[in-house]
């Protein structure tokens, strides 16, 4: 009689060597994946670092670059990435050929730090201020885009253009405007940012943003909340004040280094004009200056007019009542309404927004004024 429980044994015996079979056969792959990770780990430390080199000419399969002890050579172009001068790429040490093109620019630190960008921004999506545009166009866009004019004349267009005046009036989005009106580079510094997040670097940093705005010229530099850069200084006791005022003058000296007749405009904003070092204001400097002042009823309308254009409004709603409302609101007030009555709609599960969204958005705003009154006195 055959032995069943013999028959039983003998299966648990080929199943757990079957087992431990596969458990081998994961082992050594895990173990294989590990030494061809540490191999290829191996690989990376034998090689040579590539070298950080700028091209200086391009000729068809040869460019000559500048390696960084300041020497120049001329080499093979490795790699089927267009290469212009003025490019970093990257060579290997030991035939010093271009095997590839860098992403970064010759002033990494800058752009990192920098908002570069060429706006869309027309004169249309500007509510209001239409006297401050005039103003503005004529300082700013008329050197830019017809220099010859002022050589004719024989005078001298100014540099820049100083706009001040309360938070949210529109002195970012009329810069904006401008560069994107003359097909300017639209450089975009804060100068609260430059003092404090690059303590003893504020200075090369001017200089190299300068440097930036000649190079992809035509630009705009805008520099915003200049007060924090350009403030009259009593005392100059402690390090940060001596950076500060370090970083102030690079900025008068880029200001009185550059021409009035090239193509690098600088618009300054601030809210404190009355702090502003007297130094900035002079001839030659930022002598120009505009107030953009909260908008008038008018003005308010436009704005409203200008937020309202895509959204889905009740028939009912009467921009001019609600503009009634929000007399004495700067224009990034009323855009924030506008958005809040938006939500307001969604919130209600409403794809149409009516008046009453509107109205408690108002109030929404007008009580957050009030709150602010109280706690700031
Ligand atoms: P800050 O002094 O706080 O830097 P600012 O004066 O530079 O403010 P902006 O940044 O230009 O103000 O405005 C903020 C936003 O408010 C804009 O992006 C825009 O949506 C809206 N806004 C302000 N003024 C106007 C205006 N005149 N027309 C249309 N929109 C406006």
């Amino acid at each position: 009689m055959k032995d069943k429980t013999k028959d039983k044994d003998d299966l648990s015996d080929i199943m757990y060597s079957y087992d431990s079979d596969n458990k081998i056969l994961e082992e050594n792959l895990v173990l294989k994946q590990t030494v061809n990770q540490l191999m290829e780990e191996i690989r990376r430390f034998k090689t040579l670092p590539l070298m950080v080199c700028e091209v200086k000419k391009v000729m068809d399969k040869q460019a000559i670059i500048k390696i960084p002890n300041g020497n120049s050579f001329l080499v093979q172009v490795m790699t089927d990435k267009k290469i212009k001068p003025g490019d970093i790429v990257y060579v290997d040490q030991k035939f010093l050929n271009i095997v590839d093109k860098a992403d970064e620019t010759k002033n990494p630190e800058v752009e990192n730090f920098v908002i570069v960008e060429k706006p869309k921004i027309s004169w249309e999506d500007i509510g209001g201020l239409k006297e401050e545009k005039e103003k503005i166009r004529e300082v700013v866009e008329l050197p830019l885009k017809q220099p010859e004019l002022f050589k004719k004349v024989g005078i001298q267009p100014p540099k820049g253009i100083l706009l001040y005046g309360p938070p949210g009036t529109g002195k970012t989005l009329l810069a904006k405007a401008v560069a994107s009106q003359t097909n300017s580079t639209f450089i975009e510094i804060v100068g609260s940012e430059l003092v404090q997040k690059f303590i003893g670097e504020g200075a090369k940093l001017v200089k190299e943003i300068f440097q930036l705005a000649r190079e992809k010229a035509p630009s705009i530099v805008f520099i915003d909340e200049i007060d924090s850069l350009a403030a009259k200084r009593i005392e100059m006791g402690t390090s940060g004040e001596r950076e500060v005022q370090r970083t102030f003058m690079q900025l008068l000296a880029e200001i009185d280094g550059f021409n009035n007749l090239g193509n690098v405009k600088i618009i300054a904003a601030t809210n404190r004009k009355d702090i502003l070092d007297p130094a900035i204001l002079r001839p030659g400097r930022l002598e120009r200056q505009l107030e953009i002042k909260n908008p008038d009823l008018e003005g308010v309308k436009e704005i409203l007019k200008i937020h309202t254009k895509k959204m889905n409004l009740d028939k009912k709603i009467k921009l001019e009542e609600l503009a009634e409302k929000m007399k004495g609101f700067s224009g990034a007030e009323i855009k924030a309404v506008v958005t809040e009555a938006g939500y307001n709609a969604i919130r209600n599960k409403r794809s149409k927004v009516i008046k009453e969204d509107f109205e408690e958005a108002i109030k929404k705003l007008h009580k957050k004024e009030e709150e602010k009154i109280t706690m700031f006195g």
